[in-house]
């Protein structure tokens, strides 16, 4: 039985990355189509105003943590999340089990060209791997019914598994969940910049800063004129952890 940590509006399995995978991977092949999404700090804070990304959350099949500051508030508040499961780490493993296992997997977002590289990297490193597509939507795809069916049958025509959604949050977790049950099969991870990541197009932070909770400070020096605002808005989990502390005592 999956215990679950609630912080705010967001009910986050306690799973470790290996049974996050164990799990991810019998989604991929059930008969119905689902969504996994993995909440940041950002997240958790928008949480609090954005009532349609909470109805996304709920309809989540799987809520994992990505965030250091979410496995910190859960090791204060309890139960405690054994570890982050973030989206970067993600998409490499379970492309390594996908190469394994024969599933088919499907890279949608990032800037024109980014999820190309993303697929050349991934099969250079793992060569049995079937990346059966790879797409960048224009900017508003979603908003333009005939485009985002567009996107909908390139996916139906290749059958994914696994398909990595990288369209930013809350975009992604968005599209998700009101485009997911449109196929028959599959399931959608919203993994934010996990595409930019896999094609060396935007670089990791150190280990060191990653276990320490700094990651954002490594994002934040390569991109500080779109990341300022974001990580400034995002202190509000604070709040939000307090709120939770009190009314868990
Ligand atoms: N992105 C996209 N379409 C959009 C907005 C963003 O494809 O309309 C992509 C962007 O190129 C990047 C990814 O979404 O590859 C996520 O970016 P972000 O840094 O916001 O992700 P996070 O910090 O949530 O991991």
């Amino acid at each position: 039985m999956t215990v679950y940590f609630t912080l705010g509006h967001a009910r986050i399995a306690c799973l470790s990355k290996a049974e996050a995978i164990a799990q991810i991977l019998d989604l991929a092949t059930a008969a119905k189509a689902s969504y996994v999404v993995t909440p940041n700090a950002d997240h958790i804070v928008m949480l609090e105003e954005n009532e349609e990304l909470r109805r996304a959350y709920a309809g989540a099949q799987l809520v994992l943590a990505d965030g250091m500051p979410v496995v910190w508030a859960s090791r204060l508040i309890g139960p405690t999340l054994p570890e982050r499961v973030t989206g970067a780490e993600l998409m490499p493993l379970l492309c390594a089990e996908a190469s394994l296992r024969q599933l088919r997997v499907y890279f949608l977002g990032a800037a024109p060209g980014v999820a190309e590289r993303a697929k050349r990297a991934l099969e250079a490193q793992y060569p049995d791997l079937q990346v059966v597509g790879t797409y960048s939507p224009p900017l508003g795809f979603e908003k333009d019914p005939l485009q985002n069916q567009q996107v909908i049958e390139r996916l139906r025509f290749a059958r994914p598994h696994l398909i990595f959604v990288g369209l930013g949050a809350p975009k992604q977790e968005l599209w998700m969940a009101s485009n997911a049950s449109l196929l028959g099969s599959g399931v959608f991870l919203g993994i934010g910049a996990a595409i930019d990541f896999c094609a060396g197009q935007v670089r990791r932070a150190p280990l060191w800063m990653q276990k320490g909770g700094l990651e954002w400070l490594f994002r934040l020096l390569q991109e500080p004129k779109r990341l300022a605002k974001r990580y400034l808005r995002d202190t509000r989990i604070l709040a939000v952890i307090w709120r939770q502390w009190r009314q868990n005592r």
